[in-house]
């Protein structure tokens, strides 16, 4: 029986079309621009995202690096939020590979960055000061449940950043979980943002890659930030086939992962010993109670034996993620809830 693996939208394998693309994809040397399938992803998520360009890279990570890299010089200095991925999990990259200084703001618990506070973390002309160059968004922003950045949050923010000469890049690994969320098209979930990064290997169900979009002479500079940090591929159409599909296809049916987890959600809160304690887009967190007649690790085992995988959050070991994707039915989130009943029954 395969797994129900809710560890994370990550685990999730390409589908069989995806599978077949690959093999037949045309492709070229990448790094001499020349091959076809990549050209096309890039263009045509650029063109979606109602931008110039676009790049394809190696994963979200490697796309927010060369962002940043590419907007913000050494010395220089990013406001983004205090639970952001870039800042949190992507081993302070861009203070070890560019010399980017972050300038930490609580994210609130609706994900957004205070617009005083962004303001007030601008720093003025000074011989004294850094340069700031650059405000990071995230969105969905997934620390905080997966909440999602209304695309008017997104444009106040943009029209702030630029109003003092600064970039507004957005760490969108999730990005089209935010549109689906508020019904709006990807080119408005990114309202006046110069750059975004994101994920086709999520919830997307791609194998690899993640895409960078924003203006021409960007790109062009981001395009060789990334053959800097040894990110030009080669014959990248395999990967870029997939991405397609990721693209035109799996973005539009990620509606009914949010309803899923919805579902979910509503069910955990009626099983005993479980405390929900949010659910945003594809995104349940809950934890166990102290009613919970189980430890963490036997809830984590017998739920692995029932052929189901959680893994505690972070550093919090009766806090659990539960990330909802493409190959979580209905019908899943149902078994998942029966065999919960009958664990913590
Ligand atoms: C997953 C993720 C990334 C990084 O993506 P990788 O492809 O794993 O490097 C960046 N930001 C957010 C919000 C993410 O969830």
């Amino acid at each position: 029986m395969e797994m129900i693996d809710l560890r994370s939208d990550t685990v999730t394998w390409p589908t069989a079309e995806m599978r077949e693309v690959m093999a037949s994809a045309e492709v070229g040397d990448d790094v001499y621009g020349e091959d076809p399938t990549v050209n096309r992803l890039e263009a045509e998520a650029a063109e979606m995202f109602g931008r110039e360009a676009g790049l394809f890279v190696t994963s979200g990570t490697q796309g927010n690096l060369i962002a940043l890299l590419t907007h913000a010089p050494r010395g220089s200095e990013v406001i983004l939020g205090d639970k952001a991925h870039i800042f949190l999990y992507e081993q302070g990259g861009i203070s070890a590979l560019g010399g980017i200084m972050p300038h930490t703001l609580p994210v609130q618990a609706d994900g957004t960055l205070s617009l005083k506070q962004i303001e007030g973390a601008i720093r003025g002309d000074n011989n004294h000061f850094p340069r700031t160059k650059v405000v990071a968004l995230e969105n969905t922003q997934g620390t905080v449940g997966g909440v999602p950045l209304s695309p008017e949050y997104v444009q106040d923010v943009a029209d702030l950043a630029h109003d003092h000469g600064l970039k507004l890049h957005i760490d969108g690994a999730r990005i089209f979980n935010a549109a689906a969320h508020f019904g709006v098209a990807p080119e408005t979930i990114i309202n006046g943002a110069d750059s975004m990064t994101f994920c086709l290997s999520k919830g997307l169900g791609a194998p690899a890659g993640s895409i960078l979009v924003g203006d021409r002479a960007f790109i062009a500079e981001a395009r060789r930030a990334r053959k800097l940090l040894g990110g030009g591929m080669r014959q990248a159409g395999v990967l870029a086939a997939p991405g397609l599909i990721a693209l035109h296809k799996m973005s539009t049916r990620l509606h009914e992962d949010h309803v899923n987890a919805a579902a979910l959600a509503s069910g955990l809160a009626q099983i005993p010993g479980v405390r929900l304690l949010s659910n945003h887009t594809n995104f349940v967190f809950f934890e166990l109670s102290d009613a919970a007649p189980v430890s963490a690790e036997d809830f984590v085992a017998q739920m692995k034996a029932r052929n189901i995988l959680l893994s505690p959050y972070h550093g919090a070991p009766r806090k659990f993620r539960v990330v909802i994707h493409h190959w979580i039915s209905a019908a899943r989130v149902a078994e998942v809830l029966a065999a919960m009943r009958m664990v913590l029954g």
